[in-house]
């Protein structure tokens, strides 16, 4: 058995001071989304906190005094990973000068290590070139299947810090894994007469969630993830969005919505503002509400563009 080592670790790390029986594990994640999960998994007996909004650039969030505050006083902090936070949270961790949450640390969890990630470069791809995405594509919670791993991953981390309530984690992360799944039949289901529907997006958010979906992503407002449109990008897609007959520009709310909808107006395609994130609108509170609500707005919005 492993558990004496385990008694070792947490106590060598400070988590059995930090963390008794009876007081809730105090968790901060980057993103809403990773709250989202980390609430399904932990209930009652966890406090959870997001740094960021739903409805902000995950790779560009301005870090306030407040964030420095939380993870001083976190016990467990869970990251997207992938270098999606390398614009903000770092020097966060370090002026939160809180041992636990260090990386590498019992108490810091990179939610990408066990979850599925695509767009993994080949190539030698610097940050000089302005790709934001050179460890893969960091948004991979996009795809339910990644939300089971991430549940998972977050449920061994705190049976392992908290073991008083390891079966109480498991039991709820079962219970998630199972409504997610009943959920996700609903949604292929409405998927299922679109299946191939080409689609611009902005940013490269959609990989996981079309590859999931059976979307086809066929070209991006953004010429490399994390650089603005350009003109010559722009018109190379437009000739190749007439091409193909491409109709849907997906939008996440926090770019600029003038390339895209100068983009519509010369293709005849319809621009979707679709959130990418728990809390990127207001009804969409949770998780699964997450795939709800895009699931029908991408299906409404084929549909609105196949009608003659
Ligand atoms: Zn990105």
């Amino acid at each position: 058995m492993k558990t004496p080592m385990l008694v070792v670790l947490a106590a060598a790390s400070g988590l059995m001071a930090a963390a008794p029986a009876h007081a809730a594990l105090n968790v901060v994640t980057t993103t809403e989304d990773l709250a989202a999960i980390a609430r399904e998994v932990g209930g009652d007996k966890i406090k959870v906190e997001s740094l960021s909004r739903g409805y902000q650039d995950p790779h560009f969030v301005e870090a306030k005094p407040s964030f420095v505050f939380k993870l001083n006083k976190a016990d467990l902090l869970i990251a997207v990973g992938r270098e999606l936070e390398i614009g903000w949270l770092p020097p966060l961790i370090t002026q939160a000068r809180n041992a636990k949450l260090q990386p590498g640390a019992a108490g810091y969890l990179d939610a990408s290590l066990t979850a599925k990630i695509l767009d993994i470069p080949t190539g030698q791809i610097t940050r000089a070139m302005g790709d934001v995405h050179p460890q893969g594509n960091p948004h991979y919670w996009l795809d339910p299947d990644n939300g089971k791993r991430i549940a998972m991953a977050i449920e061994k981390k705190l049976a392992a810090m908290d073991s008083a309530n390891a079966a109480y984690y498991a039991q709820r992360e079962d219970d998630f894994e199972r409504r997610l799944t009943a959920a996700d039949k609903g949604w292929q289901a409405q998927m299922a007469p679109y299946k191939g529907t080409q689609v611009v997006t902005y940013h490269r958010s959609w990989p996981n969630f079309a590859d999931h979906f059976g979307l086809d992503v066929m070209g991006y407002v953004e010429p490399r993830p994390g650089i603005p449109p350009s003109p010559s990008h722009t018109i190379d897609l437009i000739k190749a969005m007439k091409d193909q007959g491409v109709k849907i520009i997906l939008v996440e709310p926090y770019f600029d919505a003038k390339t895209p909808n100068s983009i519509a107006r010369e293709t005849g395609a319809r621009v979707l503002v679709l959130p990418p994130s728990v809390g990127g609108v207001p009804e969409v509170a949770d998780y699964i509400k997450l795939f709800d609500y895009d699931v029908r707005q991408i299906v409404d919005a084929i549909k609105s563009t196949r009608v003659k």
